[in-house]
């Protein structure tokens, strides 16, 4: 098994949906809360955690024919941006000093991202969110992730989902489904197990960025998997 205890750096994508919890839409506060008290122990051991978050609890892609795809995706982009605004006020109510960043302008809510910044905040233990997706229609907050990540040299992505690990096929499905515990970016596109969209896959790829996939409603999963308790699946590269 990997053992993950030296990860120094690491970007955590939380999808938009995890923080809904039951709800499945809005925020649920404490669910938010648990990932704000598992984020503060990681920071209080010495880790520089970044933080991107999607928008599927508010927005999920053109709701019909007659919206333009690029409008669709500014509203999806600018969800990203509440769910941080929101979940890194939780943070800094958890204990934590926090900043957000989005590729665009948004006034006096956010800063406009730039690499240098994000890093010397990142080594002053600040958890710094990356909002607003790559500021581009057609794009993912998968992709956002992996450019980001590879940004600023993460040592690895961490994957918080709702499933715990990469399976060989869907376990809602398939009961016989079985759970890598390692498995290469390679193998993930040739077998299309769809961890991260293609363009994500494809980045991560080429520029050697592993990935770590562990399921958030697990108790304690984040700590867990940074203290070498891990119980999800390790993407190599
Ligand atoms: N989005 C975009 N460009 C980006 C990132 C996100 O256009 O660089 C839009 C896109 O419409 C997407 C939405 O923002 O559907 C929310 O992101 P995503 O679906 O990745 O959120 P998640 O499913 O992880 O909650």
């Amino acid at each position: 098994m990997k053992d993950l205890k030296g990860l120094k750096r690491v970007l955590l994508k939380l999808s938009g949906e995890a923080l809904a919890g039951e709800k499945k839409t809005g925020f649920d506060e404490e669910t938010v809360l648990k990932v704000a008290e598992q984020v503060k122990q990681i920071v209080d051991d010495g880790v520089q955690v970044a933080i991107v978050i999607g928008g599927g609890n508010f927005w999920r892609g053109r709701t019909s024919e007659n919206m333009e795809r690029t409008k669709a995706d500014q509203i999806g982009m600018l969800a990203t941006v509440m769910n941080c605004i929101y979940v890194s006020d939780m943070f800094r109510h958890a204990g934590m000093k926090t900043k957000v960043y989005t590729p665009f302008t948004c006034g006096a809510f956010t800063e406009l991202f730039s690499k240098d910044d994000a890093v010397n905040n990142l080594e002053d233990g600040v958890v710094t969110f990356f909002a607003g997706g790559t500021g581009h229609p057609y794009f993912s907050t998968d992709t956002a992730t992996a450019l980001r990540a590879i940004e600023i040299e993460a040592d690895a992505i961490l994957l918080a989902k709702a499933i715990d690990g990469v399976y060989d096929s869907d376990p809602k499905v398939n009961p016989d489904a079985v759970k890598y515990d390692e498995i290469s970016l390679d193998e993930v596109l040739s077998k299309k197990l769809g961890v991260i969209d293609l363009t994500a896959t494809i980045m991560c790829l080429e520029n050697k960025m592993p990935l770590v996939i562990f399921g958030l409603e697990e108790e304690n999963s984040i700590v867990n998997t940074m203290s070498g308790k891990f119980n999800g699946t390790y993407v190599t590269v």
